[in-house]
């Protein structure tokens, strides 16, 4: 088989048809007689790879005109430091703990200075999003932090609050679906999910929420540094912003976040049916109205049945569907660019598992 079934959580599946146009512009980009690596990142070359992948952002998420679309590096992880580093001031950061992730972006901000939970759902280990009734902001919060979809217990949020300075870690989920940015000052995403490799990370933000970020930072923690730099301030990940803009291509070309979203739901779907009907055998660990469509969690009824589950996918060419370390059992994570093939085969497959077991 040329492709697996790649159910990878991230870095993950890219598109094939970005995978071989890369492959084909590999060694002469645009008669460049170089590779896009080998460019200069001050080149006319690169600088149209540069804005051709903000302005396709721009168009696929309608980003209005007062925002800025900046490719930053450091993951996801280093914007758990720079938004409190930038916007905690001498307010709280009033924090939505809806998994892992967004308790380590906690963790950060508590090192920068004073933070407040809105909400969480860890009593029931993270099965759910808190209802918008049950936020909880304090007066004085400098922003308000979530995690729109929580890549390792499989959640994700269905609408957003309406609370001022909302800022949102939309690492797994970005693109997945039409999206009103307006709600938010500032959005942030590592790439290796929905946008193409890792290497580059990709912040959405208000203009003049980021006129107001703290004095005297460290330069490359600044936003305003990347903003007025067009993010060329330094040497960007030229590779990664190229693969970008390849996927957002591919995205365009498959008719843009609505199309998108049918196909994720369509997907989605299908594994969550099976989990339904198994009578129990699968247990999906998401309360059915804070399902993602982009992590699928599930159990099986015993430790062994999971390993042989795991074991015998991988026999068929199955890849990634252990669940994270930290809660077990099983994952799919069906991004953009996972094909509804792959995720047809894998209903398949969980049908006839359990008949058999
Ligand atoms: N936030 C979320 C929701 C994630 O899924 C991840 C990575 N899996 C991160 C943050 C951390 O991203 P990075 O590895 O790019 O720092």
């Amino acid at each position: 088989m040329e492709r697996s079934y790649n159910f990878n959580a991230g870095p993950a599946a890219l598109p094939l048809d970005v995978l071989k146009k890369a492959q084909s512009e590999l060694t002469n980009f645009k008669n460049s007689g170089m590779s896009v690596m080998e460019l200069s990142h001050r080149s006319k070359e690169y600088e149209e790879v540069h804005n051709r992948a903000q302005q396709l952002l721009r168009e696929l998420l309608n980003i209005p005109e007062n925002y800025e679309v900046l490719f930053l590096q450091g993951g996801a992880s280093l914007q758990f430091t720079m938004v409190p580093i930038n916007f905690l001031g001498n307010g709280n950061g009033s924090y939505v703990l809806t998994g892992s992730w967004s308790k380590k972006a906690l963790k950060e901000a508590e090192k920068i200075g004073k933070t407040t939970i809105a909400a969480t759902s860890e009593q029931t280990n993270f099965d759910r999003i808190p209802k918008l009734n049950e936020l909880s902001i304090d007066d004085n919060a400098s922003y308000v932090h979530i995690t729109s979809n929580n890549t390792i217990y499989g959640t994700q949020w269905q609408a957003f609050p309406t609370v001022e300075n909302l800022i949102a870690d939309m690492s797994s989920d970005i693109l997945c679906r039409p999206l009103d940015v307006s709600k938010f000052k500032l959005i942030y995403a590592g790439a290796q999910k929905n946008l193409g490799p890792s290497g580059v990370t990709v912040v959405i933000a208000d203009k003049n929420f980021l006129e107001k970020g703290a004095d005297n930072l460290p330069t490359m923690l600044d936003y305003r540094t990347h903003s007025k730099n067009n993010s060329l301030f330094n040497t960007p990940p030229t590779f990664a912003i190229y693969m970008l803009s390849l996927v957002l291509e591919w995205l365009k070309d498959q008719g843009g976040t609505e199309k998108i979203q049918e196909t994720n739901n369509q997907k989605a779907s299908l594994l969550y049916n099976v989990i339904d009907e198994s009578n129990g055998f699968y247990n999906g660990h998401a309360q059915k109205d804070s399902r993602s469509i982009m992590n699928v969690t599930f159990t099986l009824p015993s430790d062994d049945l999971t390993k042989q589950f795991l074991a015998e996918s991988k026999e068929l060419g199955f890849v990634g569907l252990n669940g994270h370390r930290s809660i077990g059992g099983c994952r799919a994570s069906i991004y953009n660019a996972v094909p509804l093939e792959s995720v047809e085969k894998l209903s398949e497959f969980m049908i006839s598992f359990q008949k058999k077991a």
